[in-house]
């Protein structure tokens, strides 16, 4: 079994076989559901976890914020001290909980590691942004007045993630959030149960060595209902949901009905372009790993390739070919460049959205068919596909999280942008070109509507020091670098009168 195989990995990372606990609010316990956490490369179980229940989260939520209310006193600088060794402790457990995301999620070994890498990183990038928090002093028009902007936490932030990235969704907010002195509550994807709780183990130590609440990082695992229930309560001020749009059009609103903050980064429809004058082997190279890289289950995967018709039967020829040699299997074992899906679910919705291509009058140029012979015949293995399609079919419109490429074809940029910009989602998108003007219109007011705007790079790989997320559809959510942080505080207008007098704003005489 997955546990005999990987039982040091397990053991490392402080997981059992059966009764793990799957909440954590200074003390591990779980009166929910027990639930197995299933291997996607044969659908074995590799360990159970005893789910919350929404009387738990309850409590919870009052344990992370008497942790806050300790944590928010002590000096940025200090808790960037303490990210530190967060950060610390994720490099020591960088191998067993890489492997463990591959385990659970499927995405191959380099991808699992990579995702803690990202983690690692965003924990640097808050221990910088700890000496630099700042706000603002703005003129005042009344003399002897200062006025500042100040950033103060919110309080305690709901985390609801998506099974996809595990752990650098939890870790782009969780590390932000933490570095501007929020609480954390953690309501992670119920498919992924055992990294969360790997995750956890490792803040709850990381804080008892600094004599901190470690309820401060607390963990709801549970179905729907936990969910729901974080979304509607008031002691979260602020909910980040990474998940599909379906659902975080409710979480929104539900949100938004109580007046509390979301942070929304829901489902991509991400194209390339691929221009005449670009260099083709780049971007042939950029595709593959586009849409092929986590099986097609990046919020970020290419879906769709605009390339123009020119140039389109030269660089479908290598794509074909190149997409022919794709090494599909174990996520583990070396050379595999695409591992199964997540669920069984997901094959359905693959060999669904072939049959829509089919009968809306598309082409599978290669791929297409669900792998199930042999060594993948328990698995959830699908063949990384390319499909001919136009632009307009229904089919290209939705996001299907699945390892499948839609290519069309165009004869100007603007024709070009109008494909890319013509869907309800706005996350992320490329353009492969060399010319200069083509770039500078991409990235302008008329070129992608799109939250990441990508010149000769995928979709795909974004780096933390900017601010990652999307437009319409996506929900308009930024996480990560740039001034993403803001999003986490309650911002402050001061006015401080030291003059003794009492003039007022706009010149008003009054008494
Ligand atoms: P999902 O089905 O929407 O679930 C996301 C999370 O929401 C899970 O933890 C889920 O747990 C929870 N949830 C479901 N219904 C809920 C409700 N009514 N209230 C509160 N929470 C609820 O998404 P997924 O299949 O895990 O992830 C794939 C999707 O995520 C894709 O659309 C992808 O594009 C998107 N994604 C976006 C980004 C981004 O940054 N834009 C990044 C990664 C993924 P339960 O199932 O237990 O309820």
């Amino acid at each position: 079994s997955t546990w005999d195989e990987h039982r040091q990995v397990f053991e490392q990372l402080g997981l059992q076989k059966s009764g793990n606990m799957g909440v954590f609010d200074g003390e591990w316990k779980g009166n929910g559901d027990v639930v197995p956490s299933l291997n996607p490369v044969n659908n074995q179980v590799i360990a159970e976890v005893r789910q919350g229940t929404t009387q738990e989260l309850d409590v919870a939520l009052d344990r992370v914020a008497e942790a806050q209310k300790i944590w928010q006193e002590l000096p940025v600088p200090q808790r960037g001290q303490v990210l530190l060794a967060m950060r610390d402790a994720l490099v020591k457990n960088l191998q067993p909980l890489g492997k463990l995301v591959s385990l659970e999620m499927g995405k191959i070994l380099p991808e699992g590691v990579g995702e803690v890498q990202e983690y690692i990183d965003i924990l640097e990038y808050a221990l910088g942004l700890s000496r630099m928090l700042n706000g603002a002093m703005i003129p005042s028009e009344r003399p002897g007045h200062v006025m500042l902007e100040t950033w103060n936490p919110l309080g305690t932030v709901g985390v609801i993630s998506a099974f996809n990235f595990p752990v650098a969704v939890y870790g782009w907010n969780s590390a932000i959030a933490l570095v501007t002195g929020n609480g954390v509550l953690w309501k992670p994807s119920p498919t992924t149960p055992l990294v969360s709780i790997a995750v956890t183990k490792i803040l709850e130590r990381t804080l008892k060595e600094h004599n901190l609440p470690p309820a401060l990082c607390s963990l709801v695992t549970g179905g729907t209902d936990v969910g729901k229930s974080l979304t509607a309560d008031k002691r979260a001020h602020a909910v980040s949901f990474t998940g599909s749009t379906k659902v975080g059009r409710d979480v929104g609103q539900v949100v938004q009905g109580r007046f509390g903050k979301s942070i929304l980064e829901l489902g991509g429809n991400n194209a390339i372009i691929v221009m005449e004058d670009c260099d083709l082997d780049l971007a042939a190279r950029a595709v593959l790993f586009a849409a092929v890289g986590t099986a097609g289950q990046r919020c970020t995967t290419t879906r769709r390739l605009i390339v123009q018709e020119s140039i389109y039967d030269k660089l479908m020829e290598r794509l074909v070919k190149a997409y022919g040699q794709v090494k599909v299997g174990d996520p583990l074992h070396d050379g595999v460049l695409c591992g199964p899906l997540h669920t069984k679910d997901a094959v359905e919705i693959y060999k669904s959205t072939l049959e829509n291509v089919k009968r809306q009058g598309g082409d599978i140029l290669v791929g297409g068919k669900v792998l199930d012979d042999g060594a993948l015949q328990h698995g959830n293995f699908v063949a990384p596909t390319l499909t001919r399609v136009r632009s307009d079919m229904d089919v290209v419109k939705n996001e299907a999280f699945v390892p499948i490429l839609h290519t069309m074809t165009f004869k100007t940029l603007d024709e070009a942008i109008s494909i890319n910009n013509n869907v309800a989602q706005g996350l992320s998108s490329s353009i492969f070109t060399t010319n200069p003007a083509t770039m500078f219109k991409w990235i302008g007011p008329s070129g992608s509507d799109c939250g990441i705007i990508n010149v000769n790079i995928p979709t795909n790989g974004a780096e933390i020091g900017g601010a990652f997320g999307g437009e319409k559809e996506t929900g308009g959510g930024r996480e990560s670098g740039s001034d993403s942080w803001k999003q986490y505080c309650r911002r402050g207008t001061c006015t401080i009168n030291y003059s003794g007098a009492l003039p007022l704003a706009q010149g008003i005489n009054f008494g």
